[in-house]
């Protein structure tokens, strides 16, 4: 194997698995392309990282098209000692790019590494140790090191105030605890990356710690009951695993599960689901009619859109509404889907408001975040609060016979979301969607209201987020439906 260079990327895929940082080095082709999701957390950190060189009025843009240039360019300009952008230090066979190195006293430097992230990380401090070292094996002398991350409790007035916006945090002494023993860990990285054959290595925690590992092939042969489904399986899920039980099926008789795991291994093991009808006729029973289903859609951005706004703060776009009169009676459908670049919750309020009777509760599924949509609604717009409040006060969280197993059907596989739910209870599926989650919506909107599209292109996706945020209350209807035939009796 050629002598391959340990970047700060591979540095911290390494700290999460061996396996993984001799893929990424030596067959990087059989890595996915980051999804949609993945590749926004990208952007956004390279809008954040723009924002932030703000703070550093001198600063120079070290060009990082191609790396031997910015290494070499690099070298030239520390001479300089202004601060530096996307400084590149390589030393041997260890290399890493820099955020931010800025000039202190007559010789030393502070490293300042950018992040669109609210608060500092264990991976963060990771990720600055290897740069400390890239630079001090460089010869520089490390001052201090620092995490520049986003402030939450920034409110946007106006431009954005990077002043404002960041936090920069002082992380040189964890970034020292960090570095204990980081030269052995290179070293042995150094042997991985260069040997012929991939290391072997089994499924576990760091899997999915800090990030979701993307080399699904070593979940391969997981059957679909396995015990990594168990509802909050947690540790218990790796204990099982490394005893040798992978289906949910064969855990021994006796093994301590929580009551929810043993409803979830009992309906394995039946195929059947699990029923508790008093349970759930009592839910049923609380629910007033008219029924409202309410489901939004939001935004949240890192770098606030709007005034009055904070970062990651959730902005609804969209609203999808189901009013059903009565048990039987087919649902009437009320949806608002903004259009424009413009702040979407005036003409959002407006609709819902209209649309929504003052009797009757609103069915919704999680209720945290619809409620938190609404409490910011009415913070924002106070004229709508004693509204807003009102509203809150009708929910009622169809999730929660499900959190509580009143309900269970092994097609769940251990999942209380609508998702699971909806099929396992209905036989409907959010197959055939081409948006088929919350995060997808999210980044459509924003790429159909921010970006540059066509008017073709903006037609289908709104047509396409019309469908999924109906088919979450439409949904939500179905559901209260066939949950009222499994218990029978007279209508709730
Ligand atoms: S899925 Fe897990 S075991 Fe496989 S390479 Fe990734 S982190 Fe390693």
């Amino acid at each position: 194997m050629p002598n391959r260079l340990l970047s700060k990327s591979k540095y911290l895929n390494g700290l999460q698995c061996p396996r993984y940082l001799w893929i990424a080095c030596n067959e990087p082709e059989r890595i996915p392309q980051p999804d949609a999701a993945t590749q926004h957390i990208f952007d956004q950190g390279h809008l954040v990282g723009e924002l932030a060189k703000k703070l550093f009025a001198d600063g120079i843009d070290v060009p990082a098209d191609s790396f031997m240039n910015n290494v070499a360019l690099t070298r030239d300009l520390l001479q300089q000692r202004r601060p530096l952008f996307e400084a590149g230090m390589l030393f041997g066979r260890i290399y890493s790019r820099l955020d931010i190195l800025n000039p202190v006293n007559s010789d030393e430097w502070d490293i300042i590494e950018v992040k669109s992230a609210a608060s500092v990380k264990d991976i963060n401090l990771h990720d600055v140790s290897f740069q400390k070292v890239c630079c001090e094996q460089n010869g520089l002398r490390v001052r201090k090191c620092f995490l520049c991350h986003i402030n939450n409790q920034y409110v946007r007035n106006g431009e954005v105030n990077p002043q404002e916006l960041f936090t920069i945090q002082d992380i040189t002494g964890e970034v020292a605890i960090t570095s204990e023993g980081i030269q052995d860990r290179i070293d042995s990285m150094l042997e991985v990356i260069s040997s012929p054959v991939c290391p072997e290595a089994d499924i576990g925690p760091h899997c999915s710690n800090p990030y979701d590992c993307p080399l699904a092939d070593c979940w391969e042969g997981t059957p679909e009951q396995s015990v990594f489904t168990l509802y909050y399986g947690g540790g218990r899920a790796y204990e099982l695993y490394r005893a040798g039980v992978i289906d949910i099926a064969g855990i021994p008789d006796g093994y301590v599960l929580s009551g929810k795991q043993d409803i979830q291994r009992a309906c394995v093991i039946s195929g059947q689901p699990h029923l508790d009808a008093a349970a759930l006729r009592q839910f049923l029973y609380s629910l007033r009619y008219p029924l409202h289903f309410l489901d939004f859609e939001t935004i949240g951005t890192a770098v606030p859109l709007f005034d009055g706004v904070r970062p990651y703060q959730n902005i609804p776009f969209q609203f999808s509404l189901h009013v059903q009169g009565a048990p039987e009676v087919q649902a009437k459908h009320y949806w608002y889907l903004a259009d424009g670049p413009q702040d979407p919750r005036p003409g959002l309020l407006t609709r819902l408001h209209q649309a929504i009777g003052d009797k009757g509760s609103i069915v919704v599924y999680n209720q945290s975040f619809e409620q938190g949509v609404l409490r910011d609604l009415g913070l924002a717009f106070p004229s709508y609060r004693p509204w807003t409040e009102a509203v809150i006060g009708r929910l009622v969280d169809l999730i929660v016979p499900f959190r509580r197993f009143d309900y269970y059907h092994p097609l769940q596989r251990g999942s209380a979301s609508l998702k699971s739910v909806l099929p396992a209870v209905t036989g409907r599926t959010y197959d055939g969607l081409v948006i088929a989650d919350g995060t997808e919506a999210s980044l459509r909107y924003l790429s159909i209201t921010y970006g540059d599209v066509s008017d073709e292109e903006r037609l289908r996706t709104r047509e396409e987020l019309l469908a999924y945020c109906g088919l979450d209350t439409e949904g939500m209807v179905q559901v209260v439906r066939a949950l009222r035939t499994l218990v029978g009796g007279p209508s709730p």
